[in-house]
């Protein structure tokens, strides 16, 4: 559609699109959805991070008369997505429970005075009476609900103050709702659309795939130590995330890395409000930060160029990996998600899900989730056609995660499967015993240790006969069958024992077909210029090389300018922004104007520093030419032992 002939609201729209974000064209489903917005409909969007919801709200908001009104969770992050707006020239504020009298009634009187673009409110503010009557004094232009998951029962970030938002449209029925996420598997579109009463709403479904994620998960031996291995080989001075099962192990490995010289936080719900709060500031703030977290970090957080996000400890669903997952490259850049896991995992999941509270029922959907994400972790196809499989969504092998990669082989289990569901029914049935996996693989492969001759494990007609298999490939053995639900563990030792369906197997009546363990898995293998980027951050992979000094002074110059501004460095500009500066070299306001990411309001802000630090990199480099860094010291140290505390994952939200 050319600009002649398309509808009034379609121009403004695109003339929004221009003037104040600096873009080109409208991605995805964006242009359809801000239209129907904007023209006073109802819309559900289900799209995943780094798709460009934001605008879909935004855009709306900035054409129709009014405010626009952002329900959003994420009080913590609020400030910064008020600064990301005003950065643009966008009329924008908050109201929450962390501000005072004094700043709220400032904010208040914005809105009566129409004065507010996007106003962003907490739910639990939106339900109060007060609230309320001062919507009705002004003009509200949209509702925007926002990671409206929050409002699914049964979803992993159920927040009860999103049942509440059934009520806009039955107190403001003329105004258009936009509810936004992007975590819904069917059954959660389902939920949302019928809590917040969006049945006749238009809703967009995009593609949940992040092509530019590679997905990635290992064999679990030393965590610590393979986490060191990916940061080191492939994210040196990278922004990441780590995440990990208990607040103890989040400490140890943010310990841990620090000790190696790598820049990392700790975030969790055991902290300090001030200390995490800190953390989270430093981490979107500074470029390179590595934070070390439980869940409860992450929602809403935006920083566009998380370069990797690790797991070691298992994730309780695919819906929450994919979530924590993808947080990683929302600027569309190459990023990796890398998950270690073990059978320790399994057997501590099943564990909390058996000693977890709530009813039957609750445990049985935990069971549910946990057995998809086993089945994601134990697939020999494609991971991301599983995980779209997850979300109703069918897609063809991507080339791009490990499974693509290095096909992993299979081999048949049948016989091993047979010694080691023997082993516990004998041990079960002839000395009414049950043992964890550690003393059944011992006795398997004929081991005589302390514990072995203290309970005459040797005299056992199974005694040796799995001596044919390593401890690495029985421990494989037993994870793949708990993950096939042929085995089962019981009770706080986590021992094992056989389920209905072991019988099969027993009876030789079921084959297993097993996956093969691999070494460790390949680093990533990159295209273009990566060498040399050390500890200021790597080189997007498609910058030419005489682009690269350049791209390296204007983050120089984007990091003092945001530390002279108290804003994160991506409010300042992006790496996509910074890198088309760097490759275009524009010479003047009017040509640094053309570039995407450059709006008014930054143009007139930062588009004179912008053309001096040009002009001194150009002064730098025909003056110097640029040395070869040296490579860092080699770490040699053995990491400290993987922890085994069993804190719980559900650390709660203030
Ligand atoms: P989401 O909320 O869906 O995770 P965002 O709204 O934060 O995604 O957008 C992701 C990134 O893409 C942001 O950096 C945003 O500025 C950028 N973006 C969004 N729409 C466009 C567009 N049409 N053209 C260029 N960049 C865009
Ligand atoms: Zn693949």
């Amino acid at each position: 559609m050319t600009l002649s002939d398309a509808s009034p609201r379609t121009h403004d729209a695109l003339e929004v699109l221009h003037r104040v974000f600096g873009y080109d064209s409208f991605r995805g489903e964006q242009q359809q959805i801000i239209e129907h917005v904007a023209g006073g409909g109802d819309a559900l969007v289900l799209m995943p991070t780094g798709g460009g919801k934001s605008l879909c709200y935004q855009i709306p908001a900035l054409v129709r008369g009014g405010t626009g009104v952002v329900v959003s969770p994420l009080i913590a992050l609020m400030q910064d997505q008020v600064d990301a707006l005003t950065a643009l020239g966008v009329r924008a504020g908050f109201l929450n429970s962390t501000q005072g009298f004094d700043e709220r009634r400032t904010v208040e009187q914005l809105f009566l005075a129409g004065e507010l673009d996007l106003l962003y409110l907490a739910p639990e503010r939106l339900r109060t009476e007060g609230t309320q009557r001062l919507l009705d004094q002004g003009e509200v232009s949209l509702f925007a609900i926002d990671e409206a998951h929050c409002v699914a029962q049964w979803g992993h970030d159920f927040r009860p103050d999103y049942l509440a938002l059934s009520m806009l449209h039955e107190r403001w029925p003329k105004v258009p709702r936009i509810a936004l996420t992007a975590t819904a598997t069917p059954a959660t579109h389902a939920e949302i659309s019928s809590r917040l009463g969006l049945g006749e709403a238009r809703h967009f479904v995009a593609s949940f795939d992040r092509p530019n994620i590679q997905y990635r998960i290992a064999a679990k031996n030393n965590p610590q130590k393979q986490l060191l291995e990916l940061i080191r080989s492939e994210h040196e001075g990278d922004a990441g995330v780590v995440y990990c099962l208990s607040r103890a192990s989040v400490e140890k490995t943010a310990a841990f890395l620090v000790e190696q010289g790598i820049d990392a936080v700790a975030y969790h719900a055991g902290m300090d409000a001030a200390a995490r709060a800190a953390n989270q500031s430093r981490f979107l703030r500074e470029d390179g930060i590595v934070v070390v977290a439980t869940i409860a970090f992450g929602m809403g957080i935006d920083k566009p160029d998380v370069r990797f996000v690790a797991h070691l400890d298992l994730p309780k669903s695919v819906e929450g990996y994919y979530q924590e997952t993808g947080r990683a490259g929302r600027d569309g850049e190459p990023a990796t998600a890398w998950l270690a896991y073990g059978l320790q995992d399994v057997v501590q999941q099943r564990k909390l899900i058996e000693g977890s509270e709530g009813d039957e029922a609750h445990r049985r959907s935990q069971s549910a989730h946990l057995d998809a994400m086993l089945a994601l972790c134990e697939t020999v196809e494609c991971r991301r056609v599983r995980l779209l499989a997850y979300f109703g969504q069918e897609s063809g092998p991507c080339g791009n995660c490990d499974t693509c990669l290095t096909p992993a082989e299979s081999w048949d289990g049948t016989v091993a499967a047979q010694k080691l569901l023997s082993a516990v029914w004998r041990l079960a049935r002839e000395r009414r015993q049950k043992f964890g996996a550690g003393q059944i693989i011992d006795i398997l492969q004929g081991k005589k240790t302390a514990k072995v001759i203290q309970f005459d494990h040797d005299q056992l007609s199974v005694f040796g006969v799995g001596a044919d298999l390593g401890t690495a490939e029985w421990r494989g053995v037993v994870r793949q069958l708990l993950a096939l639900g042929l085995l089962a563990v019981e009770g706080e030792y986590g021992t094992l024992v056989l389920t209905e369906a072991s019988g099969e197997v027993l009876g030789g009546r079921r084959s297993v077909p097993l996956r093969k363990e691999k070494a460790p898995a390949q680093p990533r293998k990159e295209s273009g210029a990566r060498s040399g980027s050390g500890k200021a951050g790597r080189v997007p992979v498609d910058l030419p090389s005489g682009a690269v000094p350049v791209f390296e002074a204007l983050r120089a110059w984007r990091a003092a300018t945001a530390r002279e501004q108290g804003v994160p460095a991506y409010v300042v500009f992006h790496d996509a922004t910074l890198r088309e500066i760097a490759t275009r070299l524009p010479g003047s306001v009017e040509e640094l104007s053309t570039v995407n990411g450059v709006g008014e309001a930054k143009l007139a802000k930062y588009g004179e520093g912008i053309l001096e630090a040009l002009a001194d990199t150009r002064a730098a480099a025909a003056a110097t030419a640029p040395a070869a860094p040296a490579d860092p010291p080699p770490h040699e140290e053995e990491p400290p032992p993987v922890p085994e505390d069993l804190d719980p994952p559900w650390d709660d939200w203030e």
